[in-house]
């Protein structure tokens, strides 16, 4: 029997993830059925277990999802453990192996497709929600030279903060705390862009040669690009790359190959413009 995999999310008929891991599977010569499967909003961990038992060797797990997946694992990996939050797992037997691979995608795209380096930098994280969260440690990880956090509620900053003092001490505050200081990496970790809005951030943030970062992709430029280029960010990104690199390192953390991703990320910037 083939193996089988998908991403399960309410909703999930917009997911790219089916069509990512069909081309990596042909990329890199595995063969695999990976679908998208919508779950009901009380029914995740019933979904989990019918997949299990039809075969299924691993999922994906997108909004609203990923803290229920965390809940639901019998083990997890230390970036999984440390962002408290699933995106991959993988069934072995009895055992739900939980990973989490959003931080290290976005790290990869910043640093691989982007060639730019963390270290040494000071870092801007927008946002305290999952998606800050899950980055946070994958960006210590590059051995930056300061971490701020910034948050519409500046205490869910204090409280995200707390939670990695063991290992980095990190500013926080909300977006009127971030004036005076400039960043070298920009990240929006924020929903506001899928509201189409901006966000208030003072003048001077961003130093020469400086990296904005929206996690948000879609057709043409975030609310969040446009202000960093009007600000003085020298490259903006969105994260449509983040997006295939976390599918890599699922594809990895299953399959112990890693796809190439530069040709499948320019198909679906493509289809973006399409
Ligand atoms: P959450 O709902 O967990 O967190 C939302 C965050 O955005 C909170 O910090 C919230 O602040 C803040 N926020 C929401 N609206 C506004 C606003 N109008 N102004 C200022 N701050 C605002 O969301 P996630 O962390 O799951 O997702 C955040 C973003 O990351 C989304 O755009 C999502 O699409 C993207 N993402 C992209 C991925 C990729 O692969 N490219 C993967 C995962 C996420 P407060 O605490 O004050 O409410």
């Amino acid at each position: 029997m083939t193996d089988l995999y998908a991403v399960f999310g309410n909703p999930i008929a917009h997911s790219k993830s089916p069509a990512i891991h069909a081309a990596f599977a042909r990329a890199s010569n595995q063969a695999l059925i990976y679908e998208a499967r919508l779950a009901a909003v009380d029914g995740f961990e019933q979904a989990i277990s019918d997949f299990r038992t039809a075969g299924g060797q691993g999922a994906n797990v997108t909004v609203p999802f990923k803290e229920e997946a965390y809940r639901l694992c019998t083990r997890l990996s230390d970036r999984a453990a440390r962002a408290g939050a699933v995106n991959t797992l993988t069934f072995n037997g009895n055992e739900i192996f939980g990973d989490n691979t959003d931080g290290a995608g976005l790290v990869r795209d910043i640093t691989h497709n982007f060639g730019y380096e963390l270290a040494g930098k000071r870092v801007l994280l927008l946002g305290a929600g999952g998606a800050a969260r899950g980055a946070i440690a994958p960006l210590l990880a590059g051995a930056p030279a300061s971490l701020f956090i910034a948050n519409r509620s500046a205490e869910k900053a204090e409280l995200l903060a707390a939670a990695f003092a063991d290992i980095f001490p990190v500013n926080t505050g909300n977006f009127a705390k971030i004036a005076g200081n400039s960043f070298h990496l920009v990240i929006n970790a924020t929903s506001a862009s899928l509201a189409g809005e901006s966000l208030p951030l003072p003048q001077g943030i961003f130093a020469a040669g400086s990296l904005a970062y929206d996690m948000m992709y879609g057709k043409g430029e975030t609310p969040f690009m446009a202000l960093a280029r009007e600000q003085g960010a020298s490259c903006c990104a969105d994260g449509l790359g983040m997006l295939v690199e976390q599918a890599a390192e699922a594809f990895f953390v299953w399959r112990a190959v890693r796809p190439p991703t530069a040709a499948v990320l320019a198909n679906l910037r493509a289809g973006l413009h399409a």
